[in-house]
């Protein structure tokens, strides 16, 4: 296909052209960059920097780039992950913010000044209220300070901050207290009292009378859980741990501010949980189906809490990610809707039998291309339920070596010859899944044949125009 040429160096005249028709603007906030949601129930986090008056970022800092954006939020969410939250960090973009230099040296004491003025302003200071607004300054005697709920859609981050610092102060927003917290309440049963000064053998020895190296394995968890906590202010860079308790109030809260903060909402489901249901976190669903039931999945993100959860009796027929929570969450399967024999190599069929053993000699061998040839062979004199079962092994053999248009016709074959109706329509439904696989491979086949014939049109822009 032809397209208009476009030498390189007009993209900025182009934009201007864009500008001047008023199709697009250049405010005090656009966005330079946008990650795409990540999978799980991600938390919108909107980064800005403050200009100064001459329109640049810091040229220095622990967070003056992109990259060390991105870095953050990945850390963020490692974190999470470490710890099968569901929840993760949704970088929803990075926008320079010009026109407001007054803040460029800004401290996190000034927090609520520029709150005010964002809200004042929001197209000024590309505020967001569906998001956190993270708000960068240059200043390097500060770190940073985000805000309790409800007032918890703003951080300000200065440029002394830790490699965990973002994920730290979203852990405010989320209403995690530190394990310091005065008075020694962080709201948090499940970690020891902890002093911000402390070394590790202080917390030790003030829970458990004894230092670090002689209490048990139980006693030396508890004390990393707070030594290492992200809430804790001991190793800046290193901390992660995160206790049963944080993870919960975390998700209390995101549950509680979904409408505006999440990109995507959670459905929980607790087997464990007794009383009224509606799909939040403190009021989980009990069982998938009752989800199923309450028509609340399209476009959502079901939590499934750590354990065995019985499998609904209806499909989930919607687009609908499924996560874990604390931990691997089993769905009870429901056994396959038909019969078919695993042990052809005991076939009453000689010929049957001798393929198929020398099939399984070849797939100890590693060699799939002739445990095909003796799986055809035994098909070829195969009957009733064992014709069906190297049919549908087949099919699965081509597949797996991407094989699409051999597998569909493989499964046809099972489906057609299938006297029990379930593996007839699993069959069918196989073999329209690989005409959509081969479909999908040669529409992405015929657009990269497109991509190098403009690779060779531009070559020939190139070589007749230097
Ligand atoms: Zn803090």
């Amino acid at each position: 296909m032809k397209t208009p040429s476009s030498p390189a160096g007009c993209g900025r005249l182009w934009a201007a052209r864009l500008a001047l028709l008023g199709l697009l603007t250049l405010p005090a906030g656009a966005p330079l960059f946008a990650a795409s949601a990540p999978f799980g129930v991600p938390v919108r986090v909107s980064f800005k920097f403050f200009l100064n008056n001459l329109g640049n970022r810091p040229a220095t800092g622990e967070l003056n780039t992109d990259a060390e954006i991105e870095a953050q939020v990945v850390r963020g969410n490692q974190i999470l992950a470490a710890w099968t939250s569901e929840l993760r960090v949704h970088n929803v973009e990075i926008v320079d913010v010009a026109g407001h230099s007054e803040w460029y040296n800004a401290t996190t004491d000034d927090r609520d000044a520029i709150r005010a003025a964002a809200i004042a302003n929001p197209a000024g200071y590309a505020w967001r209220n569906n998001a956190v607004n993270v708000y960068i300054t240059a200043n390097t005697g500060c770190s940073a300070r985000s805000q309790f709920p409800p007032d918890n859609d703003i951080i300000i981050v200065c440029q002394s901050i830790y490699d965990t610092t973002v994920m730290h102060e979203l852990g405010h927003s989320l209403n995690l207290y530190h394990t310091h917290q005065s008075g020694g309440n962080d709201g948090c049963a499940d970690t020891l009292p902890d002093d911000e000064d402390w070394t590790r053998d202080q917390i030790a020895t003030n829970a458990y009378g004894m230092v670090y190296a002689l209490l048990n394995s139980t006693q030396q968890y508890q004390v990393n859980m707070v030594w290492s906590n992200l809430m804790s202010y001991h190793n800046g860079d290193h901390r992660w741990m995160m206790s049963s308790c944080q993870l919960d109030r975390a998700s209390t809260q995101a549950s509680s501010d979904q409408t505006w903060l999440l990109t995507k909402r959670p459905v929980y489901v607790d087997g464990g949980y007794a009383g009224t249901q509606n799909g939040t976190f403190p009021q989980p669903y009990t069982t998938i189906q009752n989800a199923i039931n309450a028509g609340v999945l399209n476009s959502r993100v079901l939590v499934l809490d750590q354990g065995t959860h019985d499998n609904p009796s209806s499909a989930i027929t919607t687009a609908t990610d499924v996560v874990p929570r604390k931990g691997s969450a089993t769905v009870r399967e429901a056994k396959l809707p038909y019969d078919l024999p695993a042990n052809l190599e005991e076939s009453k069929n000689p010929r049957v039998r001798e393929a198929v053993v020398r099939a399984q000699f070849a797939d100890r061998q590693r060699d799939v291309l002739s445990v095909i040839t003796h799986l055809l062979e035994a098909e070829q004199h195969a009957t009733g339920r064992e014709r069906d079962a190297l049919r549908f092994e087949l099919a699965q053999r081509y597949r797996d070596l991407q094989r699409f248009d051999e597998a569909s016709a493989w499964f046809e074959k099972a489906a057609a010859g299938a006297d029990q109706p379930g593996l007839k329509r699993r069959a069918q439904e196989k073999a329209d899944a690989m005409k959509a696989e081969l479909k999908r491979q040669k529409q992405l086949q015929d657009e990269g044949e497109e991509n190098d014939d403009k690779r060779n049109e531009k070559q020939a822009e190139k070589k007749g125009n230097p």
